[in-house]
């Protein structure tokens, strides 16, 4: 994964930092995880990186550009990024939790039914789809329910 990053930015003639170096290494570690610029800025901090929240801006939104993370949204007024699978094209789904915040991932076929279904109604080849569901984790369920009684 770096080695690619190396190669990818050299081609753009992009200097490798070792603070971009460090942002991917921590997505590798949080795999499965969609984390923010605040975030990835805490944990570089905690790894006693010195560096801007504004380089982090910056570093993440070109590992976007090059295709190594993804960005997300999930109507938090922030975005969310998250490491992008080079090796499989599988896409997955978010689920969202609205009161805690948690993000869950999930697969289903159904999805790519109706992206076939899509495209044969329209014509489109489609490249990428962005599906999200909202609504409240188990979790939430159960707090809800002991608060009430
Ligand atoms: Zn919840
Ligand atoms: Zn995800």
């Amino acid at each position: 994964m770096y080695e690619e990053l190396r190669n990818e930015l050299k081609k753009r003639k992009y200097r490798i930092t070792a603070q971009r170096e460090m942002i991917l290494k921590i997505f590798l570690e949080s795999r499965g995880k969609h984390l923010g610029v605040e975030e990835v800025y805490r944990e570089l901090l905690n790894r006693n990186v010195r560096i801007s929240k504004a380089t982090v801006y910056r570093a993440v939104e070109l590992l976007v550009e090059l295709g190594f993370l993804r960005k997300l949204n999930f109507g938090e007024g922030l975005y969310r990024y998250e490491l992008v699978d080079r090796t499989s094209r599988e896409s997955h789904q978010h689920v969202i939790c609205q009161k805690c915040g948690k993000i869950m991932e999930i697969q289903s076929d159904q999805v790519e039914k109706i992206v076939s279904e899509i495209s044969e109604k329209t014509g489109y080849i489609i490249n990428w789809h962005d599906l999200k569901f909202y609504g409240i984790c188990p979790e939430c369920q159960r707090a809800e329910k002991e608060g009430s009684r």
